[in-house]
């Protein structure tokens, strides 16, 4: 399964969801047909409209979460209207709907929309029920409101903490060999379509096998988690820091091309030469290698020029960048 930070409802799940507001809303046109009303049997006639349309799609692997919004607002408004026309027996269906919105926007929104929705539908009961009634619906209907929302809050949080850990290194907090294939295909594409260039900074600690060896590997790894923190400082918000293999690291470079790349490179191997990492080790030094994104390049060859330069710049001497000519 994916992991996604998108406001959205498991495939499955949602068609459970669309089954019993489907099975929920045949059951109220019927009985409605039944008794003549004839008006709320052709309100919600139509309110089931989008719902199965809605249902079909997901079924097909082809709804968009705009379409599920529209068809929640929807249903929203054919319940308003039985407040209004039925009172009491329209006020029962606020409460399961207003979670649905916890599920669809996001929590600043899906708050103002629930309210918005619960205060018109109150309103609306008004009309032919007493305010004794109204206000009795009112306090049940804010605690639906509140625990959702501190439910879709938790939520919220879990899938957070869920996502970070499924796409970054536990080690350096750069980002894991599952999310560089995603990205770096990503701007292969924007390159191929609309000519917007990147670059690839491929990194590797010298002789860190040294420090292993000499200082144990608790030291190592507390080498390549300062190693990392500080690439994360000198770069930009939209640079993407990756751990590429044991002490290798990737950093992608969007919207740069080579020249900049080349500069940002050698800025940082300085930086890094002159950065105090561990007491025990004073000396760090990298080796890099820069390569822009060009026409024929696949994901496959862009990695391998930047590998082939990486591979130049160790056998220049180490501690030096090798841009692509
Ligand atoms: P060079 O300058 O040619 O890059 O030499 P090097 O010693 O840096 O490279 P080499 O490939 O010989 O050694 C890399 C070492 O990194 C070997 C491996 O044990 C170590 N290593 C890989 N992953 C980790 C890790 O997560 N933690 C620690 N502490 N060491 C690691
Ligand atoms: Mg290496
Ligand atoms: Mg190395």
């Amino acid at each position: 399964m994916e992991l996604k930070e998108q406001y959205s409802i498991p495939r499955i799940p949602a068609i459970l969801f669309m089954l019993a507001a489907i099975l929920t809303l045949c059951t109220f046109v019927i009985y409605r047909y039944i008794h003549q009303d004839y008006i709320l049997t052709f309100v919600f006639g139509i309110a089931l409209l989008p719902l199965c349309i809605t249902l079909i799609l997901e079924i097909r692997r082809k709804s968009n979460l705009l379409q599920k919004q529209l068809t929640l607002l929807i249903i929203c408004g054919a319940i308003i209207f039985s407040c209004y026309e039925i009172g009491y027996k329209g006020l029962i269906y606020i409460s399961p709907t207003v979670f649905i919105f916890f599920f669809l926007f996001n929590l600043k929104s899906s708050l103002i929309l629930s309210t918005l929705y619960a205060c018109i539908s109150l309103v609306s009961a008004l009309q032919v029920e007493s305010v004794e009634l109204v206000l009795r619906f009112s306090v049940a209907t804010f605690d639906c409101i509140i625990f959702a929302a501190i439910f879709a809050h938790i939520v919220n949080k879990q899938r957070q903490a869920l996502v970070h850990l499924a796409n970054t290194d536990e080690l350096t907090g750069a980002l894991n060999r599952k999310q560089l294939k995603t990205k770096l295909e990503l701007s292969v594409y924007e390159y191929q379509q609309q000519q917007i260039p990147a670059s690839l900074l491929l990194i590797d600690i010298d002789f860190f096998k040294m420090v292993n060896d000499n200082f144990g590997h608790i030291m190592g790894d507390q080498l390549l988690n300062k190693f990392s923190q500080h690439i994360q400082k000198k770069i930009r918000k939209d640079d993407l820091l990756f751990r590429f293999g044991g002490e290798e690291f990737l950093i992608l470079l969007p919207n740069t091309q080579f020249e900049s790349a080349a500069i940002v490179a050698e800025d940082l191997r300085r930086s890094i030469e002159e950065q105090h990492f561990l007491d025990q080790h004073p000396q760090v030094t990298c080796s890099i290698g820069v390569a822009d994104l060009r026409q024929a390049d696949t994901l496959d060859t862009w990695l391998k020029t930047c590998d082939n330069l990486l591979y130049t710049a160790k056998n220049a001497g180490r501690n030096c960048v090798v841009a692509r000519a």
